[in-house]
């Protein structure tokens, strides 16, 4: 194999830059982009010229010669591999990203303590990085759109950020072959929060609908199955479609929005149907005597025996009578008190749960204790004049490294309610984790276990834990867990939710707002509540605003705080 000058110069332009994420000697790091930027200009091939004459190379000294042959003999860098080996992937990647130079990146990782890309979007959508030496506002803003452009360019996109394409691409389609059916099925269709491709069932003429979507910019992709297309455009997300006819096509709709799971366990209890041909999809159920179960439902063959039997209203947005979890510019939200009140009031909600963060938290200007009487005082003046509408006094306290909280019990108990998060030192093992989070839920003034994995949808897994272990703690202490509705978090994950209902314990869907603009993510928090049957009942953010004032009161008297 011969190396060409642009994969040697790769070689050197990398190390020159990890070395600089790792803080070396400028003088060496500068030398390696010298090389690198001399390699890729050099006229003739390094691979055809002789060891000894590489020498004398202008601008490649000893050092430098010595890792151009090694490169040539066996394709690699030793140095470079060392480097690489000792930075997290995540920061190799952000290199990717314009903007961001090697000296940056040493500051999102040695201070920030952010090791991937989604992190440090999440970060710059918290206000984060507006603390560090070096980034402006509008540093973070640039930042944050290019991260937003490499992130769309991956193939899989959140929810909510497949949603706003797939409508548009939705009402071209419907606009431009109005005599055709189109459905959007799938992961889309079933609410997942992860959308990696969007599909549709159709009626549409195949050689009609690939000349529109080719003068759109899309172009085919090999399809897996007959009676199936898919596209791949401009935006990097596949479309896919299910061809069919009006016949078949309740059929088709019913078996690509179910999941793989729920598929199998209905064609072993009603027999496989190869053709399916129902007027609607309504029918298919009541054909089998099972109550409709709609597509965000079809996940668990459980499901399929409790649909015999009239199903309990799932959750609805409209449900959702208050924002509980929010930051004001308190710590680091974006919004003053007041604005957050008004934005509650003009959106209908009763009552808003203030958690700025806790004093741990100095990256996100965490409230000392004399903060927190101050915010007290202006909390108590926003009750009195925006009355009947409530601001409850809460904090987003720190679960430190031991379990503990890090307010005496003195301070905690000013608080209406307390929810308590881990935001340091998420590399962990399950038994660390699980010390602190069970060392969270047994303290007496926890009311609400928020984002219990610390997990980052598309970007980071979240630190290990016991989820089963987790809920006997929150139901024998009456702690409620968080389902964070921000669309990169969703933590609890909706697949341990039955669980949690099950054991009795309650679910609240929070906006982890940093702005009023956040209050919109509840929805994508009910989209996820629904697949996991949640009534409004079970969820602490359904309370009205008396019931809410009643739960806290009982609370704190069983408790004995
Ligand atoms: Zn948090
Ligand atoms: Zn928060």
């Amino acid at each position: 194999m011969v190396f060409d000058n642009d994969y040697i110069a790769e070689q050197f332009s990398l190390l020159s830059k990890l070395m600089d994420i790792h803080g070396e000697n400028s003088f060496k790091t500068k030398s390696y982009a010298i090389a690198a930027f001399t390699i890729e200009r050099f006229p003739d091939q390094l691979s055809g010229i002789p060891s000894d004459k590489i020498f004398s190379i202008k601008g490649i000294g000893d050092a430098i010669g010595k890792k151009i042959i090694e490169i040539g003999e066996t394709g690699e860098l030793r140095l470079l591999k060392e480097y690489i080996q000792n930075t997290p992937p995540g920061l190799i990647e952000m290199l990717n990203i314009k903007g961001l130079g090697p000296k940056k990146i040493a500051t999102v990782w040695k201070e920030m303590e952010i090791e991937s890309v989604g992190e440090l979007l999440y970060a710059c959508n918290e206000n984060r990085l507006l603390l560090y030496k070096g980034f402006g506002e509008k540093t973070q803003k640039n930042i944050k759109e290019t991260i937003e452009f490499y992130l769309r360019n991956q193939g899989s996109y959140l929810y909510a950020e497949a949603e706003g394409f797939a409508t548009a691409i939705d009402q071209k389609l419907k606009q431009n072959f109005p005599g055709e059916k189109f459905e959007a099925t799938g992961e889309y269709r079933r609410q997942i929060e992860i959308i990696n491709q969007l599909e549709w069932v159709t009626t549409v003429d195949p050689t009609n609908l690939l000349a529109f979507l080719e003068k759109e910019g899309y172009s085919t992709q090999p399809a897996s199955e007959a009676g199936k297309i898919i596209f791949k455009g401009p935006e990097n997300i596949a479309l896919c479609f299910h061809l069919t006819d009006q016949t078949g096509f309740s059929g088709r709709l019913f078996k690509t929005s179910s999941g793989n799971e729920f598929l199998q366990a209905w064609e072993l209890a009603f027999g496989e149907e190869e053709s399916m041909i129902y007027p609607s999809e309504e029918e298919i159920f009541s054909s089998k005597n099972v109550n409709f179960i709609p597509s965000y439902l079809r996940e668990k063959p459980s499901i399929i025996e409790r649909a015999k039997q009239p199903l309990a209203r799932t959750i609805q947005k409209e449900d959702i009578k208050g924002i509980i979890h929010s930051h004001s510019k308190w710590s680091d939200g974006s919004n003053t008190l007041e604005e957050m009140v008004r934005a509650c009031i003009e959106k209908g909600y009763e009552y808003l749960v203030i958690s700025d963060h806790s004093k741990s938290a100095f990256y996100a200007n965490g409230l000392v204790e004399d903060r927190i009487k101050e915010q007290h005082q202006a909390i108590d003046e926003l009750n009195t004049q925006f009355s009947p509408f409530k601001v409850f006094k809460g904090i987003e306290c720190d679960i430190l490294n031991d379990g503990n909280l890090d307010y005496s019990a003195n301070i905690l108990s000013t608080f209406d309610l307390v929810i308590t998060s881990i935001h340091s030192n998420l590399k962990m093992s399950m038994d660390k984790a699980m010390l602190r989070l069970i060392g969270a839920i047994e303290n007496p003034y926890t009311t609400i276990l928020g984002h219990m994995t610390g997990r980052l949808l598309l970007s980071r897994p979240g630190y290990p834990v016991d989820h089963q272990k987790i809920i006997h703690a929150c139901a024998a202490n009456q702690v409620v867990i968080e389902l964070n509705a921000h669309p990169r978090r969703l933590d609890i994950d909706w697949r341990w939710i039955e669980y949690a209902l099950e054991k009795e314990v309650m679910i609240s869907i929070d906006p982890d707002a940093h702005s009023i603009g956040g209050y919109k993510d509840i929805k994508y928090g009910v989209l996820v509540a629904q697949k996991a049957g949640i009534t409004k009942e079970s969820n602490l953010s359904s309370k009205t605003l008396l019931q809410l004032e009643t739960f806290i009161k009982e609370r704190k008297k069983v408790k004995g705080i």
